[in-house]
């Protein structure tokens, strides 16, 4: 929960600071109190329907609980924010589905500057602080740069890289490092793909054959295909995450540099629009800022 406080320092000022205000100004639960909050919301970019929806179970919710003081109404807010994210049934799904025995095979999708790499380099550095074998696939052979830096990404993490050349086929890519982590018994395989939205279906067919190798080896494998997208584009991450929802079976989101918008409610509305768990949280550029994403923790965080 520190780390929350800490990376969503912008999206709280913004959020905390008009509720504050709302809160100061507190005269009555009324409906210019109701608009107010539903501004706020639209205003961290939680987006206009999930601000209404909010909105209107919140108006609910206090008639049924006759909630009439501040702190009562401040935490039915904070209920309902939670439970939107928590849709009955999705409750654990924020968890990565990591295998207890065995290889875990998860693939990263996701533009370019998303912050991809980034983002493999630290989940692999808390899993070797875990004392798991980590290994690290370098399948976007598109750019040398990307490969370059999943290396250095390796030597942070102290962790081994197993690349090809540029251009090369990123599905042998992919199968080397199958055979290597099979071979070494390896805990977790994290492998970098290139993000070409540009060219839809290319993406699609070499997401496609990527897999295909990868359950040659194990048909259950890949364990998590994660979507990586940038929380400070906003509504532009949304439509990334629907056009990589219709390229390939997107299992779950890595959202990065929450540190640096004050729209975190991001997340909200991406949770609700697309029905697609955030997994993971970035929340800074150091080694250490990555979470595995907890609603509660998350919503509590904005209003500390
Ligand atoms: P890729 O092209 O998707 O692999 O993106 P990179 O991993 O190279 O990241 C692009 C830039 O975003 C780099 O400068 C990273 O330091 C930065 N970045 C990645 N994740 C975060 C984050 O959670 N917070 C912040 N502030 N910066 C991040």
């Amino acid at each position: 929960q520190k780390k929350y406080e800490k990376g969503l320092e912008k999206t709280r000022k913004t959020f905390k600071d008009r509720m504050n205000e709302l809160f100061a100004n507190f005269r009555s639960v009324d409906e210019d109190f109701f608009e107010e909050v539903e501004d706020t919301l639209i205003g961290a970019d939680v987006g206009f329907d999930t601000s209404m929806r909010i909105a209107d179970e919140l108006r609910q919710e206090v008639k049924i609980k006759n909630a009439k003081k501040p702190a009562a109404v401040q935490n039915t807010i904070i209920e309902k924010l939670v439970d939107l994210y928590e849709e009955e049934g999705e409750k654990e799904v924020n968890e990565l589905n990591e295998q207890p025995n065995g290889l875990s095979v998860f693939l990263f999708v996701g533009v370019n500057g998303t912050g991809k790499t980034t983002s493999i380099g630290k989940l692999a550095h808390q899993y070797k602080q875990e004392g798991k074998k980590v290994l690290l696939a370098a399948a976007d052979t598109f750019r040398a740069g990307a490969i370059d830096q999943l290396i250095e990404w390796g030597a942070r993490a102290d962790v081994e890289v197993v690349y090809g050349n540029t251009g090369s086929d990123p599905a042998s890519v992919v199968f080397d490092a199958m055979t290597k982590a099979k071979e070494e018994q390896a805990d977790v395989l994290l492998i970098d793909t290139a993000g070409r939205l540009q060219n839809k279906v290319n993406l699609m067919n070499e997401l496609d054959k990527i897999k295909r190798v990868i359950k040659r080896e194990d048909p259950n494998a890949p364990h998590e295909v994660l979507l990586v997208v940038d929380a400070t584009t906003g509504q532009n991450a949304m439509n990334q995450a629907k056009q990589f929802k219709e390229t390939t079976d997107v299992t779950g989101l890595v959202l990065t540099k929450l540190d640096g918008t004050a729209k975190g409610g991001i997340v909200l509305a991406i949770r609700n629009e697309l029905h697609l768990p955030v997994k993971l949280a970035g929340l800074g550029e150091g080694i250490d800022d990555l979470e595995v994403f907890d609603p509660n923790d998350f919503v509590v965080g904005l209003f500390k």
